[in-house]
């Protein structure tokens, strides 16, 4: 494995791939080109260097062969436009053009390929069409972050070609970096702040948690489930049933280990789910008969807001209501302004997997947090402590 921070660019051409699975409009222009900007200074990195970069991506999810609407031509305009040239298009990924485009670059140039999910060996993990891929360049990249928990043919196979020449682009090595400063290197005291609809889909990454953090602040839909495991009565909110004796048992664990959970004193209770909903504040373990919890009540806020000021170390996965309803975004929002300057006095913050990072970039605070996760998917099995396929295709 190389480092792209030393790595020698000269004469070669870099094969990298990247998430430019962005969002198109009807006319098929980018809606938002967070990830393409992502990307720019791994590309920039070679090009100054004296090197030419091949881009792989996919986009959208097209189920037979190629399809117009998931075309990679619909993005180089905007390719071309943030790194800075005019960007090249191979109207295949594969085959005699795509060989032929990618042997006539020169150093300074780019060239895009169409998408890799054209082909179905793509997500099947196909050898043969990974060596064809790794035909068209001498280096390997990987910098999408976002797909390093899928063991495709061009985020992990590939890398068998490329047994030296093969390296993480800056983006996932950010990733990389942030997780291991939270999980690995994390400054007392760490709190991670978990939310989100389930307990079920969060019980993995609570109790990896549970092995490093001083505080689990909980929020959102899975508080009624711990609200339930402490004996409350919870109304109408979401709470699943089987996982009420997992909580029980995670908080047992938290209090064997010295771990602090912290569950909402109080609750912004809806008699619906919508924005047109009455409420009323109560306390969380007593929810009325036919009311829902949709969001945290102030005293939690407040509870959760002083809890967050302390921490030297912060991850933050999941909303603490229904934040897309704008009478119940105050608990996400607060604690996002928490997060926001608890970094300001100086402490390391990741904002990763699932909402958060959708309610961070509503509010607009992306850029005052330490790290926001490009991976939702990847991010949540990373800090599961599961080997993903992308990284381990590099470090191996
Ligand atoms: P996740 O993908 O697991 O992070 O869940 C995010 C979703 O949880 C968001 O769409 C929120 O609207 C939803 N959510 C947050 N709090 C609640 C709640 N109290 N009841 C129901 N859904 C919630």
């Amino acid at each position: 494995m190389e480092n792209i921070g030393n790595y020698n660019f000269t004469n070669k051409k870099a094969l990298i791939r990247v998430d430019f699975n962005v969002p198109l409009d009807g006319d098929f222009n980018v809606t938002d080109n967070t990830r393409i900007k992502a990307a720019v200074p791994t590309i920039q990195k070679v090009l100054s260097g004296g090197g030419s970069v091949i881009i792989m991506s996919h986009l959208g999810r097209p189920k037979n062969g190629p399809e117009a609407k998931f075309s990679l031509s619909s993005i180089v305009d905007e390719v071309s436009k943030l790194v800075g040239i005019e960007v090249k298009f191979a109207k295949d990924c594969i085959g005699a053009e795509a060989k032929e485009m990618a042997s006539d670059l020169k150093p300074g140039e780019v060239l895009l390929l169409e998408n890799l999910r054209f082909y179905k060996h793509e997500t099947a993990g196909d050898k043969n069409f990974a060596r064809q891929l790794s035909e068209l360049g001498d280096v390997y990249i990987n910098d999408a972050f976002g797909t390093a928990h899928r063991a495709h043919a061009s985020t992990a196979i590939i890398a068998e070609f490329f047994p030296a020449e093969k390296m993480f682009g800056y983006l996932i090595e950010k990733e990389i970096v942030s997780v291991s400063k939270v999980l690995n290197e994390g400054e007392s005291p760490i709190t991670a702040i978990v939310g989100g609809a389930k307990v079920s889909s969060k019980i993995i990454i609570i109790e990896k948690l549970m092995e490093r953090v001083d505080n689990i602040i909980i929020g959102g839909g899975m508080a009624y489930t711990f609200a339930r495991a402490l004996g409350g009565k919870t109304g109408n909110s979401l709470v699943e049933d089987d996982f009420i004796e997992t909580a029980k048992e995670v908080l047992e664990t938290a209090k064997v280990k010295g771990v602090n959970i912290l569950i909402p004193i109080d609750t912004v209770a809806a008699d619906k789910f919508g924005d047109d909903a009455n409420t009323q504040v109560c306390d969380t373990n007593s929810i009325p008969d036919g009311w829902m919890g949709l969001d945290i009540g102030e005293n939690a806020i407040k509870d959760y807001v002083s809890c967050v000021s302390n921490s030297k170390t912060i991850l933050w996965n999941g909303p603490m209501g229904v934040f897309e309803l704008a009478s119940f975004q105050e608990g996400t929002r607060q604690i996002a302004l928490a997060v926001v300057e608890a970094t300001k006095k100086g402490a390391f913050s990741l904002v990763g997997g699932g909402d958060s990072v959708a309610a961070i970039n509503k509010f607009n605070l992306a850029n005052e947090v330490s790290h926001v996760s490009t991976g939702g998917g990847a991010m949540l099995e990373y800090l599961e402590g599961k080997e993903l396929p992308g990284i381990k295709a590099i470090l191996n």
